[in-house]
């Protein structure tokens, strides 16, 4: 039996294997997508993590992946179907296999929504995408839309501005959700034009997009807007169904749980973008690894 199994390999997964490992806590990590770094790896640019101004994604996850190789801590590849609670601790079943542990981190992150309007399903991939970093440079010289008004989409529009003729971004409201210093490059792009108050209502297009139908939520009045490509960022959901109702969670599926980690049971603990929170980053992801393994290390004194 491990002391502490981590489901989830993104930098929530990697800061408490980081600080569990330094605990002299047996731990191992379990990676469901077979690539470590979760949502980071898809950012272009990160320019708020402490001492890294700028650096891209990828390279981030990777230098936090060789920090935790380091620590030689087991990583097996599964997905998790589900987690049952015993009288010695836990048992985490895998597809193939179960493993027994005292404590279990979720540290699953998030994934995208979808837009959930007609033409999204059957054109994406043909010119719909959920990943301006990893499918941008296809739109070179193009004109695009960008869905959304978060973090998310401020940093999509001005990522697919540097090579896109022109990017429209649609936002249903009249102020936008990201960062102030987000907006203000935004909006100071001369190939950016932002839509206020209006939201897509199809995508259009036989085997490629061609145009998205939009409406103005105040006037009702629609109109077709002929786009090459339609990058959609209206925001995440928490990757919990495998918990099922073991744990208790909020009305979106975020995992209840204060600084401390700590889940309504007892031995679970949540951290990063999967635990109710109001500020997901990947600053903040890495610091409930650490004071997670703190809990972990007060619990287990106590079991
Ligand atoms: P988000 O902050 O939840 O923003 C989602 C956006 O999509 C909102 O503007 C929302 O509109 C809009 N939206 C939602 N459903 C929609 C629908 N059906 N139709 C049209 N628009 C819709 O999500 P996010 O941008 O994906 O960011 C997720 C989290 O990661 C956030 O906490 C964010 O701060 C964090 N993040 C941080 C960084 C960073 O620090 N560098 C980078 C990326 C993400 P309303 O505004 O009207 O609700």
């Amino acid at each position: 039996m491990v002391d502490v199994c981590i489901i989830g390999f993104g930098p929530a997964g990697m800061g408490t294997a980081l600080y569990s490992k330094r605990a002299g806590l047996e731990t191992l990590i379990l990676e469901g997508t077979g690539v470590s770094g979760g949502q980071i790896l898809q950012t272009y640019e990160v320019d708020n993590y402490l001492g890294m101004p700028g650096i891209n994604g990828f390279d981030m996850g990777m230098a936090f992946r060789q920090h935790v190789d380091g620590l030689e801590v087991p990583v097996k590849d599964g997905t998790v179907d589900s987690i049952e609670k015993t009288p010695e601790g836990f048992l985490v079943h895998l597809q193939q296999e179960t493993i027994a542990t005292k404590t279990v981190v979720v540290a699953t992150g998030a994934s995208h929504n979808l837009l959930q309007v007609p033409g999204e399903e059957a054109l994406t991939g043909m010119g719909v995408s959920y990943c301006a970093t990893c499918d941008g440079a296809f739109f070179r010289g193009k004109k695009v839309v960008v869905a959304g008004g978060g973090d998310v989409a401020l940093e999509d529009a001005i990522f697919l501005a540097r090579f896109c003729e022109k990017v429209t971004l649609v936002h249903r409201r009249d102020a936008l959700r990201g960062a102030k210093i987000l907006q203000d490059t935004l909006l100071s792009l001369p190939n950016v034009e932002v839509v206020w108050n209006t939201k897509i209502t199809e995508i259009k297009g036989s085997d490629q997009v061609e145009a998205v139908s939009i409406e103005n939520v105040l006037t009702k009045e629609q109109q077709d807007m002929p786009v090459d490509g339609v990058f959609i960022a209206v925001g995440t959901h928490p990757n919990t169904e495998f918990m099922g109702e073991l744990v208790e969670k909020d009305s979106s599926g975020y995992l209840v749980a204060g600084e401390d980690c700590a889940t309504s049971v007892p031995g679970i603990f949540a951290v990063g973008d999967v635990r109710t929170k109001a500020l997901r980053q990947v600053i903040t992801a890495v610091a409930d690894g650490a004071n997670a393994v703190t809990s972990i290390q007060s619990y287990l004194l106590h079991h």
